[in-house]
């Protein structure tokens, strides 16, 4: 299974856990300067920018739940 086919079945996953993509989308956002306000603070500081992996996963699993990302894997 490559990197991608599991980043998109951790994505069907989430859209099965109702309000879960919805809360990580509003808590993981820009903080005003391009970097995510959660992933960018504490020992991580600096090294993402928004969005970050998080923000993907969950706006990837509304695709999903939405019927709008493509199936597969
Ligand atoms: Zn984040």
């Amino acid at each position: 299974m490559d990197a991608d086919v599991q980043w998109h079945h951790l994505a069907v996953e989430l859209a099965r856990m109702a309000g879960v993509a919805e809360r990580l989308l509003a808590v993981h956002a820009d903080d005003g300067s391009g970097r995510c306000v959660v992933c960018s603070s504490g020992r991580q500081a600096g090294h993402y920018v928004w969005p970050c992996q998080l923000h993907l996963l969950a706006t990837r699993a509304i695709e999903v739940r939405d019927g709008r990302a493509a199936t597969r894997g």
